[in-house]
């Protein structure tokens, strides 16, 4: 199997399986298990990351992917019997408008429902276009025959629930992935894709290489700890994003030289622009200005490390998210041949 078709096989199963931040056991899980298909034992830290030491010696390198994602927690139960939610990660309520979504009770039931503004019917409220979506403006809707916030509570629905939103994951004949979730998933496909290449013996590493994904990054935190004490780089593969003057899109691999925690470090930057120059790939250097990656997490819990940020362009991020194969093969391809770089 091409080592890109892996990469979004992987994908497709990650994004199917919910895991909001501060909920990523099943995910966790499910990346255990295929590491050790691949012949890899994997580490997982108190809180929840996990790591797998390739191989390699040398200059040891970290590549980082978090596998937390946007969703949702029960707030409270309405005496209506429908649920008042709080975000888990940021975007705009209206990008979950009319999301179907899975309740994950403490008792390990799950429920779903279905997130819609109060009032969402148009032959009754004359402004459910125009109204304000937020946090108390908008209600789940349970798929269960409830009328009174006793019923509710009679399933074991309560506050602090997780909820997760449906990530409605397709791959088209034409090559595009939609789902959401893509951030960060898709760089996890791509990650688990250059072990499944070290394993084989295809990718020949040059310096000590460890792949960790994280389930914090949403809410700031990922990569602050979890990783190896020798660490001299980390390189956060994350989402590239799309829009007005930026360079990157579906199809090419993002390289990031600025975010909103300033600059990336300036060799590890130049390095990966110059072997995708030279490989010729679909790449694009950005500067993103509303950004945070798994690595600022861990600078500024204070490790010295030099640092970078790679990743498949991702349209529409935080929301109904697209990419397309070509994204992911040309974050594999320089990957692959940062890894075997001395
Ligand atoms: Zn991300």
């Amino acid at each position: 199997m091409n080592y890109t078709d892996y990469a979004v096989e992987q994908i497709l199963a990650l994004c199917k399986t919910p895991s909001p931040s501060g909920f990523t056991k099943l995910a966790a899980n499910y990346l255990i298990q295929e590491l050790k298909n691949l012949g890899f034992e994997s580490s997982q830290s108190r809180k929840g990351s996990i790591l797998a030491t390739l191989g390699g010696e040398g200059k040891p390198l970290v590549l980082a992917a978090h596998i937390d994602t946007l969703g949702a927690m029960v707030r409270s139960i309405k005496s209506s019997g429908r649920l008042r939610f709080t975000k888990i990660g940021g975007y705009p309520e209206n990008n979950i408008e009319n999301e179907n979504v899975i309740i994950h009770t403490r008792n390990g039931k799950t429920y779903t429902g279905t997130v819609y503004i109060n009032g969402p019917a148009a032959h009754v409220y004359s402004d459910s276009g125009s109204s304000k979506r937020d946090d108390s403006t908008m209600e789940i809707v349970l798929d269960e025959i409830v009328k009174s916030k006793e019923d509710t509570q009679k399933l074991g629905i309560a506050p602090g629930d997780f909820v997760s939103l449906d990530a409605r994951t397709i791959y088209t004949d034409s090559g595009f992935i939609k789902s959401r979730h893509l951030d960060d998933k898709a760089s996890a496909g791509v990650l688990l894709a250059l072990a499944k290449e070290v394993k084989e013996g295809t990718l020949k590493l040059a310096r000590k290489t460890s792949i960790l994904f994280t389930t914090y990054e949403e809410v700031g935190h990922g990569a602050a700890s979890g990783f190896p004490d020798d660490t001299a780089e980390m390189i956060s593969v994350d989402m590239g994003a799309v829009g007005d003057d930026l360079g990157t899109d579906e199809y090419k691999v993002s390289i990031c030289a600025k975010d909103s925690g300033g600059p990336y470090d300036y060799d590890v930057t130049d390095a990966l622009v110059r072997l995708a120059m030279e490989l010729k790939l679909q790449y694009a250097v950005d500067i993103y200005p509303y950004y945070g990656s798994d690595v600022e997490g861990a600078l500024r819990a204070g490790y010295d490390i030099r640092h970078g940020l790679i990743g498949p362009g991702v349209f529409a991020s935080h929301g109904y998210e697209r990419t397309h194969r070509q994204a992911v093969e040309n974050t594999l391809k320089l990957l692959e041949a940062y890894l075997q770089q001395a």
